[in-house]
């Protein structure tokens, strides 16, 4: 049996699919007579319809989902075709050219990519139909009706192909109304697919119809809203799984002469959703819905071992972890291991933003030159009420850290969470003001979406949220006999007035404006808003987040505090620390006037001193010696 693992657009047509390549790799390894094959048809497109275009069109959602609408639906192409260009222009300008396209109307463009699409569809679906026995297809960047517009054409040209889809835009009732909607998908594989795909794989070549609790496999028979679309299979043991193998990708990357980012995965689920374990769907950051199953993580001679290998096969040493965030603990162990056995890594990670700066150095040093840590709030009422399980000091210290290390953070605000009030918009922006604004890179923000399985979407009612429908956006893509049925991820719904987010957007502008004027100004030697010079026996900060330029000299006993405080201190710790050097009413005064000319955060009775060093090298020498110091004070206290 043929067995064809697909990736349609809109992935990254700089990483292979990490499930396309774990997948491909567990049928290998465990059905050898199978034969199976990976089309990374994303990559195809991206050189078909040009990169920009295809960049462009892959960063937003709704206009590339709704130019494969127009092909799943023709009869609604003329109205997909005018919310296309209404979104593109609301987005992007007036026309193409304002986001560096050259062509001359949102129209036209859509026309002509639309043409691309369908005629690289036709030839695709046309070799498969020829030869699969089972076309498999993963849904998760914006793939869903990419997918479908493929599995439509394919069943049309053979209908004993299997088409199965899986992923991240399949999950809960999602699925199963994908398999109510569209006849010709005939399984949606759930949650970690590797053992359940095998199973389907297994019965399909007995010609046995698969049983209905098989966990992860989801039929037309399984009931809605039952324990059988929760029951998914989770990998228990992450170091027994095969390496990934990403061959068909590699050498789509060699042909097009594409740079690229190995995928590699040092654990699967997050260990901040807890709602498996404990039962309890409030355990975890209440917007999410991307994080599956519970936390599992490879050991760090794993991580390590398949980091080597995958740079050895592909001759390539940049890394994307795939991670929902990576391990809370053992950060020394795993980059000690990483850095033994490759040390000229570069690579991507997410974390939490309770990561303390010596692990963020030490991930640094290990080859992270680019992260993502979704602070997702500047105000501590907001990220409880979102459950970030995060406070605005710690998320201050992250972005520190980062901008002094020069790592690249893609972090972002969520605006418009429900229920969020205007004293939480107001904080937030004097937040930016005073502090956030002083680090790089400058706010991005992203609205609330209500997701489905999300911890909102279970307790609706609590947040005053009703009328819960597909996303209206693609209403008139479709017919409506669809567009009720499908539960698609993204939800439009009705709820009480939300608190007006446009003075934080403001800010966030201000916040960009600010880093360019800064970086523009060659009458400075360094980049940033806020830096601090350490005179050995005084400090000198330089304060530019207003504009001009202001500084500020400390004697001897205020420049220890200051640099004592560069990651976040108890007063407790800081009078344990100068006791013995000064009284406790002159530290106060000192902690004061720092506080006082905002050069330093007090969140309760902790501290936190905001200027960065003036280069990645004197902050690296800083956290390193504060963490010499705290071992030789604390042992290994909150190290
Ligand atoms: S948003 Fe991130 S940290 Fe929060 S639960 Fe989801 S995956 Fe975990």
């Amino acid at each position: 049996m043929i067995i064809d693992l697909v990736a349609m657009p809109w992935g990254d047509f700089g990483t292979p699919s990490a499930a396309l390549g774990a997948l491909s790799a567990y049928v290998r390894n465990k059905c050898p007579d199978f034969k199976v094959a990976c089309h990374s048809e994303y990559v195809e497109v991206a050189e078909r319809i040009g990169i920009d275009r295809y960049r462009l069109i892959s960063r937003h959602q709704l206009l590339a989902e709704q130019l494969y609408l127009s092909l799943l639906f023709p009869e609604r192409c003329t109205a997909t075709r005018s919310s296309f260009a209404n979104t593109a222009t609301a987005s992007f300008g007036k026309t193409p050219h304002d986001a560096g396209i050259n062509t001359d109307t949102w129209d036209q463009l859509f026309d002509a990519l639309r043409h691309q699409l369908d005629d690289h569809a036709r030839t695709k679906a046309l070799e498969l139909a020829r030869r699969s026995g089972v076309v498999g297809l993963t849904t998760s960047l914006f793939q869903t009706f990419s997918s479908l517009a493929l599995a439509q054409q394919i069943k049309s040209l053979n209908r004993n192909t299997v088409i199965v889809l899986g992923g991240a835009s399949v999950v809960g009732m999602s699925g199963l109304s994908i398999l109510h909607s569209f006849p010709f998908v005939d399984y949606i594989v759930q949650g970690e697919g590797e053992k359940p795909f095998i199973a389907l794989l297994k019965s399909l070549a007995k010609k046995h119809n698969i049983s209905p609790d098989t966990p992860g496999i989801i039929t037309r028979e399984s009931i809605p809203h039952t324990d059988q679309l929760r029951n998914l299979w989770a990998a228990p043991g992450l170091d027994d799984l095969p390496m990934p193998d990403y061959d068909e990708y590699a050498e789509k990357a060699d042909r097009y002469s594409i740079i690229w980012n190995i995928p590699a995965a040092s654990s699967r689920g997050c260990w901040w959703d807890r709602t498996e374990q404990t039962g309890n769907p409030r355990n975890r950051c209440y917007f999410c819905n991307y994080s599956t199953g519970r936390y599992r993580e490879k050991s760090a001679a794993r991580v390590a071992c398949e980091v080597d290998f995958l740079a050895r096969r592909y001759q390539n040493v940049r890394f994307m972890f795939t991670d929902n965030a990576i391990r809370p603990h053992g950060i020394q162990e795993l980059t000690h291991a990483l850095k033994k056995r490759r040390p000229q890594l570069s690579f991507f990670t997410s974390f939490r933003a309770n990561m303390l700066p010596i692990d963020i150095l030490r991930l640094n040093e290990s080859g992270m030159t680019r992260c993502e840590c979704g602070i997702e709030g500047l105000s501590n009422s907001y990220l409880k009420r979102i459950n970030k399980g995060t406070s605005v000091m710690q998320n201050l210290q992250v972005l520190k850290t980062c901008h002094e290390l020069g790592i690249w953070n893609n972090t972002n605000l969520i605006t418009g969470f429900p229920g969020a009030t205007e004293a939480e918009v107001n904080e937030t922006v004097e937040t930016i003001y005073w502090y956030a604004a002083a680090y790089y890179p400058s706010g991005r923000t992203i609205p609330f979406h209500l997701c489905i399985g999300s911890t909102v979407d279970r307790f609706r009612e609590a947040y005053g949220i009703h009328s819960v429908r597909n996303s209206d956006a693609y209403r008139t893509c479709m017919p409506v006999r669809i567009w009720k049925k499908l539960e698609l991820l993204d939800r439009s719904w009705d709820g009480p007035a939300e608190a007006d987010w446009s003075p934080v957007l403001a800010a966030c502008d201000k916040w960009r404006e600010l880093h360019d004027q800064v970086r523009a100004d060659e009458r400075f030697p360094y980049p940033h808003p806020l830096y601090y010079h350490d005179g050995g026996d005084f400090l000198e900060i330089v304060d530019r987040r207003g504009g001009a330029c202001r500084t500020l000299t400390f004697p001897s006993s205020w420049r220890l505090i200051y640099l004592f405080c560069m990651s976040i201190r108890a007063d407790s710790a800081i009078h344990d620390r100068f006791g013995a050097l000064l009284p406790r009413k002159e530290i106060e005064t000192i902690l004061d006037r720092f506080v006082a000319e905002k050069v330093m955060f007090q969140e309760g009775r902790s501290y936190l001193s905001l200027a960065v060093a003036t280069t990645p090298a004197v902050a690296a020498r800083r956290i390193r010696a504060q963490v010499r110091w705290h071992r030789k004070e604390r042992g290994n206290e909150m190290l």
